[in-house]
Formats: structure tokens, C-alpha cells, sequence
């Protein structure tokens, strides 16, 4: 993401803020692993929505109309031994300069010069519930101001929930966001690719997740959730990250994806034969789930609500598994009883962005919101048998879903994730294919 853009987001949301108003926004914690070693640092995503800035121990302050400075930025200062173990700071000047702070103090000197600062505002802008420790702070500065309310000093008489701006920011995406959104997308494409072009009897789940990873290492991106990589059976436990059993012959391989590249994320899922071949319950389960996606992006246009999508997969898999004969009933009735939900527990889509389930309402009031261009869903119904012993034998213990990433535009719906197969020919056709 260029300067500029980030520059734009400043100016929008002070344009929100308002004179008399204060935002304040903390970097993301270090956050420890096991004992002395971290998880690798990853940046709070409101943060670096507005300041582009990657470090740890940092706080952006914007406070619109201010004449000695919009935006600043407190962080750590330059430290050439820390930094020849942890690596380079920008220190105050690269904040400036770098990062496009109209002023930057040291971090250690935030207890001293903020509440200064808030003094002088009406409102303040600030997300609670994120960082405990940061909430703390918070108090104890408010604390502090009102405390000396008898000597005169002015105190910010209104909190404002900062996120619940930043979010409806965050839920469109800009032109630049969208082609970052398909660079992701393109790099878990390949790494989908590659999953099925080794997948084989014989393997371990975990050995086709290195697969995944190593594509999106190799494009200088991480993976945006723990990779679900479930063989058989294991497609039908939603969250299963185990990814620690053999692959068998005759069985589906669930695969659940994606990459962040910066800072914007992927999440695709493709379902495909271990070994290459559907057989032809696996092929008719699998046609019902490819349909009710086929439905449900078609819904996925500027105009409908945010709910249209899940109703048309809802009706497109309730529709065939009637045709299949594991459900019973006339369909109507069946969705009103929601009897699908044996089958289909889970919902359509979420949105996605710079956070994989990324922010933004699903309803304004208690009705459902309307797509409008720049937002972006996944779109992603299944079907998981489980072992019922209602189910059909040659049914049970089957768990399929397809999942791609769609922008919505004024001319329809964009599959960012497109260049993946999801057919089951398709999928047969790619597996097959002499190398
Ligand atoms: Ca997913």
C-alpha cells in the first residue's frame, strides 16, 4: 500500500472525528510463545490501517485541527545495541519522515505528554476491550484529568467507540486494497495447486500443509489461520488443524487456506479425491455443493442484502440432498425447519480483508446489510455427513466444501480466487495431468 493511501485514510476518518475530537490507537503487543521466544510479531490491523507503521511499542494519536500537529506518533527510540539484536527501529525521525507523523515522541515519554494533549478535547476516540493493558492506562489518564477538574483543567467529557468508524472504513475496499486482496489470492491459488497435484494415498496430512506453506513463504506471505488440511472423515470437523493423519485411498482431502501478503488476506477451500478420482457418491455430494456456490455468488451482487447468498445456498443444498435421498420432505418445508442444518451448520460467508473473519456489520438495525461495491466475502457452503446412522452408508463420513474469495463490483460479482478449479472435472482434469 503506497504513502498516499494511507495519508487518505487519515484524512477520512479525522474528517469523521472532528475538531474537539482525539483518536488514540496502540500497536499490537508482543505476544510470548513458550518461555523467552515469541510469536512473530504481526501489527494491529486498525493500526496499520492509518499508519503503515510495523513496530511494536508504538501509539498513533490524530487530533484534527490541532495547529502544532495532526498526527503522532509515539514509539521507541533508535537503540543501535537493541537494534543489532532485534532490528532496525525508524526511532522519531523515521516517523516523521518515513511514516508522515507531523510530530513523534519517545514511547516512554507517553504518560507524560498524551493526557497533556487530551486535556484540550471534547471526545475521545478509542477502541476499548482490544489491549486490557492499554484500557488500563486509559482510565488512569481519564482518572487523572478529572482529578484536576476543580483546578481548572478541562477533561474530554465523551468516549466514542473508535472501531465502529474505523470498521465501516475497513469494510470497503479501495482499488489498491482489492489488487493487494487478489495478489493474495493468487499466491493460495498455487499453493491449492500444488496441494493437489502431490496429494496421494500414503501421505500425511501434514505433509501437503508444508506444501501450502512453503507457496506462500516463497511469496514472502505467512498463512492468515492455521491451515485445515483433513483427509476423510476429518472434513467433517470444522476447525480440524491436527493435519497429523495419512492420507487413504478412496477417501476426499479437505483443504482450508490461505496467505496473508501485506496485510491483506486470502481463505480459499477446495475438496478433491486423494487419489484423483471421484467416486460417483462423492461426485453427486460434491455437484450439490458446487451448485449452492454457483447460487450463492450469482446473489453476490450490489444491491442484495448481505443474507442472499446463504438463502440461495440454503435452497440449492437443501434441494439436493432431498434429490439424493438424505433429507425428506417437500423443500419448503424443510428449510423452514432448518432440517439442512444436520448437514449444513455453518454459514455462508464472512467478510474478508486485511483480517481473515475481517470487521464489519452484517446488519444496520435488525435488518441485513446491502452488498455495495468494495466489500468483499467469501463465499463458501459445504456438506459433512458425518456418521448418522440415519445417513446412508456409502454417504456417511464425507465433509465437502468450496470456499473462494468475491469482491463485489458494479458489474457483478469478482472472483478474486478464480484461478482455481472448483468443478469437479475440473479438479480431476488438473490432478491427472501429466506433469
Ligand atoms: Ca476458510
Amino acid at each position: 500500500m503506497n504513502d498516499k493511501e494511507f495519508e487518505k485514510r487519515r484524512r477520512q476518518l479525522m474528517r469523521m472525528v472532528g475538531p474537539g475530537g482525539i483518536a488514540i490507537l496502540p500497536s499490537a503487543p508482543v505476544r510470548t510463545r513458550s518461555r523467552d521466544v515469541e510469536y512473530r510479531f504481526r501489527q494491529d490491523s486498525d493500526f496499520y490501517y492509518l499508519t503503515g507503521f510495523p513496530e511494536p511499542e508504538a501509539v498513533a494519536v490524530l487530533v484534527p485541527g490541532r495547529e502544532n500537529g495532526e498526527y503522532l506518533m509515539f514509539c521507541r527510540e533508535r537503540d543501535p545495541a537493541r537494534e543489532l539484536w532485534d532490528g532496525h527501529r525508524a526511532g522519531q525521525d523515521g516517523a516523521i519522515e518515513a511514516y508522515g507523523a507531523d510530530d513523534a515522541f519517545p514511547i516512554e515519554d507517553l504518560d507524560d505528554i498524551l493526557p497533556g494533549i487530551m486535556e484540550s478535547c471534547e471526545r475521545v476516540y478509542y477502541t476499548m476491550g482490544m489491549y486490557a493493558e492499554f484500557d488500563t492506562r486509559m482510565a488512569d489518564w481519564v482518572n487523572t484529568l478529572r482529578s484536576k477538574l476543580s483546578k481548572g483543567v478541562q477533561s474530554p467529557h465523551e468516549f466514542v467507540a473508535l472501531d465502529h468508524l474505523l470498521h465501516d472504513m475497513r469494510l470497503f475496499k479501495s482499488k489498491g486494497e482489492i489488487s493487494a486482496m487478489r495478489k493474495s489470492a493468487r499466491v493460495a491459488v498455487e499453493a491449492h495447486k500444488r496441494a493437489m497435484r502431490m496429494a496421494r494415498p500414503g501421505l500425511y496430512e501434514y505433509e501437503v500443509e508444508a506444501e501450502l506453506r512453503y507457496e506462500f513463504r516463497r511469496n514472502g506471505g505467512w498463512v492468515s489461520y492455521n491451515p485445515i488440511v483433513g483427509g476423510g472423515a476429518n472434513a467433517c470437523i470444522l476447525h480440524y488443524v491436527e493435519n497429523n493423519a495419512p492420507l487413504k485411498d478412496g477417501d476426499l482431502l479437505l483443504i482450508d487456506a490461505g496467505c496473508e501478503i501485506d496485510y491483506y488476506a486470502s481463505d480459499i477451500t477446495r475438496t478433491f479425491p486423494v487419489n484423483g478420482r471421484f467416486t460417483p457418491e462423492q461426485r453427486a455430494l460434491y455437484q450439490v455443493v458446487y451448485d449452492a456456490q454457483q447460487a450463492a455468488i450469482a446473489k453476490t451482487v450490489a444491491g442484495n442484502h448481505w443474507n442472499e447468498p446463504h438463502d440461495a445456498a440454503v435452497t440449492a443444498i437443501t434441494k439436493g440432498l432431498k434429490k439424493l435421498g438424505l433429507l425428506d420432505g417437500s423443500v419448503a418445508r424443510l428449510i423452514k425447519d432448518e432440517a439442512y442444518q444436520q448437514f449444513y451448520m455453518h454459514r455462508t460467508g464472512h467478510w474478508i480483508g486485511m483480517d481473515v473473519h475481517d470487521v464489519g456489520d452484517y446488519k444496520v438495525g435488525d435488518e441485513w446489510r446491502m452488498l455495495e461495491p468494495g466489500m468483499v466475502t467469501t463465499v463458501e457452503p459445504g456438506i459433512y455427513t458425518g456418521n448418522s446412522r440415519k445417513v446412508p452408508k456409502q454417504f456417511r463420513n464425507i465433509g465437502i466444501r468450496i470456499e473462494d474469495d468475491v469482491a463485489v463490483t458494479s458489474k457483478g460479482p469478482d472472483v478474486l480466487s478464480k484461478g482455481l478449479v472448483s468443478d469437479a472435472e475440473g479438479i480431476e482434469a488438473l490432478m491427472n495431468a501429466s506433469a
